[in-house]
């Protein structure tokens, strides 16, 4: 069935919003409500609407933003991003997420053009018109029948009011009947009352209402089940059908989320609101590949992530999740130790490795913490524990090996050595051109050629692969012929300019490092044959 005309127009558009508190999960109960709209033979597609002046996250540490995720066409993005790719058949790009600072950025350009001539540019009608204009772009450019809209932020923040102006206004534009409002909010429990409490959310409701939005559905996150009373409740204050007043309960996996919807025929209600028929789906793959595999494992085995933002749970979330689907495709619960690098820097590697199945360093920035993640790879390297290195990964078991096995006495990355005498990582020169920071390192998918026999070419099966980067230092392969006679494999390339792209070694039980991020095309129906085969060598080294 086809929803949509030639030009996009006739695409249907659900804006979620979040109310209440922040980290509700409006980023998974998005990509969830994608997921069960997708199974119903509806091509689906997802945005994210960030209110931060930042042009993307790109420049942003961690600590402030998470993980920065990056789509296949190089765009530096929300990490909720790859939980659309992750539930979803959708494909991300620089159309799926838009922030503030892009919003100003292309405003001020076409002001500065001559475009507004004579007008005094506004938050209405410019603002709002140029949100409007990206979201209808990305409806064109994905050909989707329904545009998912996840609003950034919390109902009432200063900052999201003109995403928020710009949603009511696109019901006006577009017509009741292809426009519906999803708010995700807050039904606490309160311990000394022993009772669930829905005046938050009825305030929430309310602010939305001053915006000029009035929500077709309430998803209600609750840590207790929501009895009929309290429904009614919810449905009388807050203006909304009672079967659209969902309960989304606190579960143990979050990709039983999608189930939890469809039980509550959620799917059914957008739906009807849309006036759309489709094709009957039970989500019996989903809860027989995924669900049941993630709650029911056979075994467990424990991996160490050894990074610098470990106690930060958003900071390497496709690297978690990808561990997740590597635990489901063996039917195993990957336990994950999280080690901060600089912890081993101080003391040692043996102390918080030498009981664990498998060592996975992942990427990062600057020198904070480099020595520690070293040390855990030569621990990996010298103990034959399993080891994925990813990005910065790479390059430090590329200096760990340049140092402890080719002698290289003090070798180094010019990105926390500029003056090394041994630049085992260094720049190319385009990129020592560089001056600004922001969206100029190598980003997105480059084509990598794989060498015959070897461990990369025995864990995908191709020799051609395709993977998402996000770095600026590369192996510099004046060293290449030194670390092959030390017994170093080469085993991936991108061909067009000879750059290394995966490392291994010989004589280990499963030794790998990449300069790209497999991480962001692992799915849990699908893990990533990297991290697949990373988990399959753990268990059979288990030391647990
Ligand atoms: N800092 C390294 C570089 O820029 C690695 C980046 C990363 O791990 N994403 O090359």
């Amino acid at each position: 069935m086809k929803v949509r005309d030639e030009v996009g127009t006739m695409a249907k558009y659900i804006f979620v919003t979040g109310g209440v508190i922040s980290s509700l999960g409006k980023g998974i109960a998005s990509a969830s409500i994608g997921k069960i709209l997708e199974s119903r033979g509806l091509k689906i597609t997802l945005m994210k609407l960030d209110p931060y002046i930042n042009v993307d996250p790109g420049t942003m540490n961690p600590y402030q933003h998470g993980e920065v995720y990056v789509t296949e066409d190089g765009a530096e993005t929300d990490l909720d991003l790859g939980h659309y790719e992750r539930f979803t058949n959708t494909h991300t790009s620089k159309f799926n997420n838009i922030t503030t600072g892009q919003i100003y950025n292309c405003v001020i350009t076409k002001e500065r053009h001559g475009d507004y001539l004579g007008k005094t540019i506004q938050v209405i009608p410019h603002i709002t018109d140029a949100i409007k204009d990206k979201i209808k772009e990305c409806a064109k450019v994905s050909k989707a029948d329904i545009v998912i809209i996840e609003v950034g932020g919390t109902v009432g923040d200063i900052e999201s009011l003109p995403f928020l102006e710009a949603a009511r206004q696109f019901r006006l534009d577009m017509g009741y009947d292809n426009v519906l409002y999803i708010h995700l909010t807050l039904v606490p429990y309160i311990k000394a009352a022993g009772e669930i409490k829905t005046k938050p959310t009825q305030h929430s409701v309310g602010t939305l209402r001053e915006i000029g939005i009035i929500p077709d559905v309430l998803i209600c996150r609750t840590e207790k089940p929501l009895n009929e009373s309290v429904k009614d409740k919810i449905s009388l204050f807050c203006n909304v059908k009672k079967e659209a007043v969902i309960e989304s309960p606190d579960v143990d996996s979050i990709y039983q989320i999608p189930l939890v919807f469809k039980k509550q025929i959620l799917d059914e209600i957008i739906l009807s609101h849309f006036k759309l028929i489709c094709k009957f789906s039970d989500l019996k793959d989903w809860e027989k590949n995924v669900v049941s595999r993630v709650l029911n494992p056979k075994s467990r085995v424990t991996i160490a992530v050894v990074g610098k933002y470990i106690e930060l749970q958003d900071a390497y979330k496709s690297i978690y999740e990808a561990l997740v689907h590597s635990g489901i495709a063996n039917d195993t619960k990957v336990e994950v130790k999280k080690i901060d690098s600089e912890t081993i820097q101080k003391y040692g590697a043996e102390k918080f490795l030498k009981d664990v199945s498998g060592i996975l360093v992942p990427g990062g920035f600057g020198y904070r913490g480099i020595e520690g993640k070293i040390k855990a790879i030569g621990f990996a390297r010298q103990n034959k524990i399993p080891f994925l290195g990813l990005c910065l990964g790479m390059q430090c078991a590329v200096i760990e090996f340049s140092r402890n096995v080719c002698g290289l006495k003090d070798a180094n990355s010019t990105e926390f050595k500029p003056k090394t005498k041994y630049p085992v990582i260094s720049l190319l020169v385009e990129q020592k051109k560089i001056k600004d920071l922001g969206g100029t390192m190598r980003l997105g998918a480059y084509p990598c050629k794989i060498k015959n026999n070897t461990l990369a070419s025995k864990t995908y099966g191709r020799n051609f692969i395709q993977e998402r980067h996000r770095h600026r230092y590369e192996f510099n392969n004046q060293y290449r012929k030194i670390f092959e006679r030390k017994g170093m494999v080469f085993s991936g390339v991108y061909p067009k300019k000879n750059l290394v792209e995966i490392v291994e070694l010989k004589n280990h039980p499963y030794f790998i490092a990449v300069q790209f991020h497999p991480e962001f095309k692992s799915k849990p129906d699908k893990a990533h044959p990297l991290f697949r085969e990373f988990i399959k060598a753990a268990l059979v080294t288990r030391k647990e």
